[in-house]
């Protein structure tokens, strides 16, 4: 049976595992996939020993993913060369390969809610390895602006500073500054991405009112069973179309089931699966 997993630092929440099967039942691929905890020091290791023992295909989730781009360097894809990070690796031909599908996994998602980017103004909220993931595939969507706000605002103009350097084409496109200096009069934005952790919290971000163009989309990558503190705020300040991030979930993990096997598995179903799971763990906690 072909072996894979998701490895991670904690990984007992990831919902890969559910979702990988559910293509697998869909495509009619038979495969084992499985939840990997690794020690902060021994990923190199316990990633080597994964494929010297058959594995075909790892999911890399917290706080993984910098270290896997390293472990890929050699063979990375364009995708994960832009983003410094990897979420998904292989063999092929006795060496690493590593990707990045955050990035297609919002996009796509974004696109499934019937929300245009092209031309639209987009801004991004936080500087992380999310946030990173993300950028180029939105400036390849075509967005007329993308801003890149962030609580510590240094992270986030290193950010844009890497990536217009990388992308020159759309040096223009791009900004950074403050979570804090933000201020309804930069204009209204067609599309506000929620790329922190701060939904984690109760209390979401202190944004200000305005920020939100007639009909715009908020979506949160944080995504569970009731809509996040981020989302409850968009709401109450005039956001049309509200998300959290599970599409972006089964996106990600839908680009990188294609890179193994070859097969498009189709996102709609799994997704009201994992949806429909979510709720059903909520009610039983
Ligand atoms: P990181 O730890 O790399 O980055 C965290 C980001 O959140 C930083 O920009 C940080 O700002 C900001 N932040 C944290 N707490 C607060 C707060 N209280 N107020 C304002 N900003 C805050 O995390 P990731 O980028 O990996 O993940 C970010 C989110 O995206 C998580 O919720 C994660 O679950 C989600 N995610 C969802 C995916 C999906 O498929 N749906 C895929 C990947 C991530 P600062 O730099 O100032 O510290």
């Amino acid at each position: 049976m072909q072996r894979y997993a998701v490895i991670g630092n904690p990984v007992g929440h990831s919902r890969s595992p559910f979702i990988h099967r559910h293509f697998a039942a869909q495509t009619g691929i038979a495969l084992e996939y499985e939840r990997i905890q690794a020690a902060e020091d021994s990923f190199a290791d316990t990633v080597r020993g994964f494929f010297a023992q058959g594995g075909r295909g790892l999911n890399v989730t917290v706080p993984f993913k910098e270290a896997a781009w390293r472990l890929a360097e050699n063979h990375l894809s364009a995708r994960a060369r832009l983003a410094g990070a990897v979420n998904t690796l292989w063999m092929e031909d006795g060496q690493l390969h590593g990707c990045n599908t955050d990035g297609v996994g919002l996009v796509g998602d974004i696109r499934r809610l019937g929300v245009e980017l092209r031309q639209r103004r987009v801004l991004l909220l936080g500087a992380g390895g999310a946030a990173r993931g993300v950028l180029a595939p939105l400036l390849e969507a075509g967005c007329a602006r993308l801003h890149v706000a962030n609580r510590n605002p240094l992270r986030a103009t290193e950010l844009c500073t890497h990536m217009a350097r990388e992308l020159p084409r759309h040096a223009a496109t791009l900004s950074a500054g403050a979570l804090g200096a933000l201020d309804a009069r930069d204009g209204q934005w067609d599309a506000v991405i929620n790329a922190t952790s701060s939904s984690l919290g109760a209390a979401g971000l202190a944004l200000p009112d305005g920020l939100y163009a007639p009909g715009a989309l908020a979506y949160d990558m944080m995504y569970g069973a009731l809509p996040t503190a981020f989302l409850q705020q968009a709401r109450g300040q005039g956001a049309a179309l509200l998300a959290d991030g599970l599409g972006m979930l089964v996106g990600q993990a839908a680009a990188s089931f294609a890179i193994w096997h070859g097969a498009e598995p189709g996102v709609d179903a799994t997704l009201a699966a994992l949806r429909q799971e979510l709720h059903r763990a909520a009610a039983s906690a």
